[in-house]
């Protein structure tokens, strides 16, 4: 189950929800609507720290060790490539 952070969306909360909490909940429940101490309203915060870390970009030579080509859109259905093998330009370009 995930585990996730409540925080007062009213006012400065109480020293749970003021500073924010974890709760573990079920992936389809109920959002909490309200602090379990105080009762304001509480709102979910997004953004685990680990979460933005787990996928790094990678870096065109790694692309092209790794055998990805990758292409960047340079018009509507027209693509250029930046790294790996393949075509330079794939599309309708004239
Ligand atoms: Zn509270």
């Amino acid at each position: 189950m995930p585990i996730y952070v409540y925080q007062c969306s009213d006012g400065p909360g109480c020293s749970l929800c003021g500073v924010g909490f974890e709760k573990l909940q079920k992936l389809n429940s109920e959002p909490l609507k309200c602090c379990p101490r105080c009762n304001r309203g509480v709102q979910k915060v997004i953004g685990a720290p680990n979460i933005s870390a787990a996928t790094p970009s990678l870096k065109e030579k790694d692309i092209e060790k790794k055998g990805f080509t990758q292409y960047r859109k340079l018009e509507k259905g027209v693509y250029e490539k930046t790294a790996g093998k393949g075509p330079d330009i794939i599309g309708d370009k004239d």
